[in-house]
């Protein structure tokens, strides 16, 4: 394939002075260009100097300092062996992930990282420790815990960076991150990164950075007036579902055409890959694909031949695509501008258009910042779930019925529906009909998995469902045992259909504390629940399933009476 360089001019990593192996290494990882937070603290960083970064999960802060740090490691030369960089961050998840992240990008340097938390035993860290490391990524307790035990020698110390400061504070690590600065060398260089700045992190950064530079990623407000009519939407999701999701969203929307924005040219290749093999017309752009190339993918998309294309922010820059219904970030955007840019592209000329942003359940807090920029609300929503896309799909049988009821000449038919009427009713005959329209366009076909929601503790107005395991999903189906397919209930449990849902406002909640009230079960006696937009579906066990249906018709949910009935779904 023809390759043509990277557009790397003024505001690639080449005009950053990176180290050639650094910038080699990035360019095979697919990134284009810096983040807003790389371009703003690479330098001072390189330079010498302490940083006090705002910004949030989902901005590249991590590459921001580590890529400098990397290369200044480099520069200490003869001390190696003995760590030289200690990062503190708040959680043993987030210790895996930067450890990680720093290993990769600093693996042409031949650097040495070891993530260092609580929970684990304490052999392989003292034998890691021995054999020599550059970079401790740890916990505040844990690595206090090893200068306590002299473990861990501090004297060789040169940076120190304080990730995610304002959530060390938050889980009770004030003490702790003060120890230990004031046992590392006190000519260290220090850099602080916090999505926000309450006044105990500046106290912090007054007492233990010198002269820091003060980098801030706020967004600009977009001017009065010239806010397209956008409908803002976010999901919620894990990373390793975020392809599904995508599908299923697809699904849902129909869109007439779409941009879906990746933040690396591998991401771009692999999901237009992945979208393809799903039946998608999708279509690759980025910086490393020819004028050529990229041409081509524009004709196809204007052409009609294509429904979607994937692309970075480096290679949709400047193309003007009137069309567009959808922008779909598969990606957080990485600073507040870069959001509104990429949403920009729909809602033109008066029409509506819809902007969806996938986030990791880290990365919910960059919302605030993108709501703020477009002075709008974003809606959070879950992922549409197996039964809402059944409903869709029925949806869309109906308006076809609909539209060769008002348009199409059906009198050829009649003698068939006549025939018929000696033996059926009327309405069973349409239901036959419709069920063979309906599974003729291949509509439930759909093997589709559940997404399980995201943990618990990491956005919890993003689950609207019911039943997920507590483990933080763990790939599992939905609660194990129900899918929202039409398929039978678990072992012992009666499904319960409830003529109400979203659109009548109904939550969770609602239904067990309906069925607790009314029925008398406890809580935990309630099963997997599902919520589609016009109906809910509940699990009981079967031995008070008709108790549950009747108290359920006696009474009302959200201030209205409901039809309640064992679902008829085929099992
Ligand atoms: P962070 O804000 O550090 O959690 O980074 C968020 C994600 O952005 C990570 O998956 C990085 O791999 C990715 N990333 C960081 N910098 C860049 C960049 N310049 N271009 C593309 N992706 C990036």
């Amino acid at each position: 394939m023809a390759r043509k360089a990277p557009p790397q001019s003024d505001g690639g990593f080449t005009s950053l002075e990176l180290d050639a192996r650094l910038i080699e290494m990035l360019t095979v990882l697919g990134y284009e260009e810096p983040t807003p937070i790389q371009r703003e603290a690479i330098p001072p960083i390189l330079a010498g100097s302490d940083v006090i970064g705002q910004a949030a999960t989902g901005t590249g802060k991590t590459a921001a300092f580590a890529l400098p740090i990397l290369q200044r490691i480099v520069g200490f030369g003869d001390k190696r062996g003995k760590p030289t960089v200690l990062v503190l961050v708040p959680t043993r998840e987030l210790a895996t992930q930067v450890a990680e992240a720093m290993h990769k990008y600093g693996r042409p340097l031949g650097v040495n990282v070891l993530p260092i938390y609580g929970g684990q035993a304490y052999g392989p860290q003292l034998r890691a420790l021995k054999q020599g490391v550059d970079i401790v990524v740890a916990t505040p307790g844990r690595a206090l815990d090893h200068i306590r035990r002299k473990t861990m020698p501090l004297a060789g110390i040169r940076i120190v960076v304080l990730d995610e400061a304002d959530e060390m504070l938050d889980m009770g690590f004030a003490d702790d991150i003060e120890s230990v600065l004031s046992e590392t060398p006190a000519e260290r260089q220090t850099v602080l990164v916090s999505a926000t700045l309450p006044p105990r992190i500046s106290s912090i950064a007054e007492r233990h950075l010198k002269d820091p530079v003060r980098i801030r990623i706020a967004g600009e407000q977009t001017g009065d007036g010239e806010l397209p009519r956008i409908r803002q939407m976010a999901y919620i999701v894990h990373r390793s579902h975020k392809p599904a999701a995508l599908g299923r969203i697809l699904d849902v929307e129909n869109p007439t055409s779409t941009i879906v924005f990746c933040r690396t040219r591998t991401e771009v290749d692999e999901l237009s890959e992945t979208l393809t093999s799903r039946g998608y017309r999708s279509e690759p752009l980025h910086g490393g694909m020819s004028q050529d190339q990229r041409t081509r993918v524009m004709k196809k998309l204007r052409a009609g031949a294509a429904d979607l294309i994937v692309a970075t922010d480096v290679a949709a820059r400047g193309l003007d695509i009137p069309q567009l219904s959808h922008v779909i970030n598969y990606d957080v955007p990485n600073a507040p501008e870069s959001y509104v840019h990429r949403i920009g592209r729909v809602g033109r000329a008066g029409r509506e258009g819809v902007a969806i942003t996938l986030m990791a359940p880290r990365e919910h807090r960059m919302l605030r910042d993108f709501e703020r920029v477009t002075k709008q609300k974003i809606e959070t929503a879950r992922v549409p779930t197996v039964a809402d896309l059944h409903a869709k799909r029925l949806e869309l049988t109906r308006a076809s019925i609909r539209e060769a009821l008002l348009s199409d000449n059906l009198d050829s038919y009649r003698p068939v529906v006549e025939s018929l009427c000696d033996e059926f009713d009327l309405v069973e005959i349409a239901l036959a009909a419709i069920k063979i329209a309906h599974t003729a366009t291949g509509a439930d076909g759909d093997d589709a998995e559940e997404i399980p929601a995201p943990a618990p503790d990491s956005s919890s107005d993003a689950v609207v469902r019911r039943g997920a395991p507590r483990d933080g999903g763990g790939g599992k189906k939905f609660g194990g045992k129900f899918s929202g397919k039409p398929r039978g209930p678990s072992a012992g449990a009666a499904r319960l259909y409830v003529a109400a849902g979203r659109d009548a406002g109904v939550r969770p909640q609602d239904l067990v504390g309906a069925i607790a009230a009314e029925a008398g079960l406890k809580g935990r006696d309630v099963g997997a629940i599902e919520i589609a937009d016009r109906f809910s579906l509940v699990e009981v066990p079967e031995a008070d399933a008709e108790k549950v249906i009747k108290a359920l018709r006696a009474g009302t949910i959200r201030g209205k009476k409901v039809a309640v009935r064992r679902d008829q779904r085929e099992g």
